[in-house]
């Protein structure tokens, strides 16, 4: 069975910032989408904050989710709490979760971490980000190297307000010499939750071939296991062990 994933991108800075708007002439999802579409493994919808209902997240759509990708930045506060609702029951119930960039504010992250999830930024031109590795073997990071460069990124720096990660993946530093970690782990519930730093909408983060790796790697790791649908209990689950054929 493929991993059905949903990638959710707010979808207005595209429009607004003309910088983003030519890297990004499709929005940010679709260039976190199409890599993913080139899979057997995957199938892969999008939904932006405009989309009806529900900014794209009705209890339909996302019943038939095993992964959300997410990106939001201005109208973070603005996401309906009957949305922010909904993804926080379906992580608890096993559901993966991926938080890019300035969605660390988002009110779904903020709503599963329960601390304000604040850091530093900084956005340059000539901010110059390292990513790296911290837990080498881990199948998020698979065929990345010990590290890898972003020439061109926002700044987020130290100290990232949010409960002690399970794994701490990647550690990035910056031309300015602060410290961040990029890559974390959590688990809610039956849902497990990554957070991947990169991708200010006016940088090509989006384009670089490790930035998607790390955000497919991660999608395979925080897709439902068997076990974890196992656990749980109720209609949702009696359609997801149907559908696993076990
Ligand atoms: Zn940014």
């Amino acid at each position: 069975m493929p991993i059905r994933v949903l990638v959710w991108n707010e979808g207005r800075d595209e429009r607004n910032i003309p910088e983003a708007r030519v890297l990004y002439p499709n929005g940010l999802h679709e260039a976190i989408a199409a890599p993913l579409r080139k899979s057997v493994d995957f199938t892969v919808a999008t939904a932006t904050f405009e989309s009806q209902p529900d900014h794209g997240c009705t209890a339909e759509v996302l019943d038939a989710t095993d992964v959300v990708i997410w990106w939001g930045h201005k109208l973070q506060r603005e996401v309906a709490d009957v949305v922010v609702d909904r993804l926080q029951q379906r992580v608890l119930d096993g559901m993966g979760l991926i938080v890019l960039h300035s969605a660390h504010f988002s009110r779904i992250f903020k709503r599963l971490m329960g601390t304000s999830c604040s850091l530093k930024w900084r956005v340059t031109e000539n901010e110059r980000e390292i990513l790296w590795v911290t837990r080498p073997g881990h199948p998020i990071v698979a065929g990345i190297d010990d590290h890898f460069i972003l020439d061109h990124e926002e700044m987020y720096g130290e100290f990232f307000d949010v409960p002690e990660p399970v794994e701490t993946l990647m550690i990035s530093s910056f031309s300015g010499g602060e410290v961040f970690r990029s890559l974390c782990t959590w688990q809610r519930g039956m849902g497990k939750v990554v957070y991947f730093r990169p991708g200010h909408e006016t940088f090509a983060s989006y384009h670089d071939a490790n930035v998607l790796r790390v955000i497919e790697n991660a999608v395979r790791w925080a897709a439902p296991t068997v076990d974890s649908k196992r656990a749980n209990f109720g209609k949702k689950t009696k359609d997801w062990l149907d559908a696993a054929g076990s």
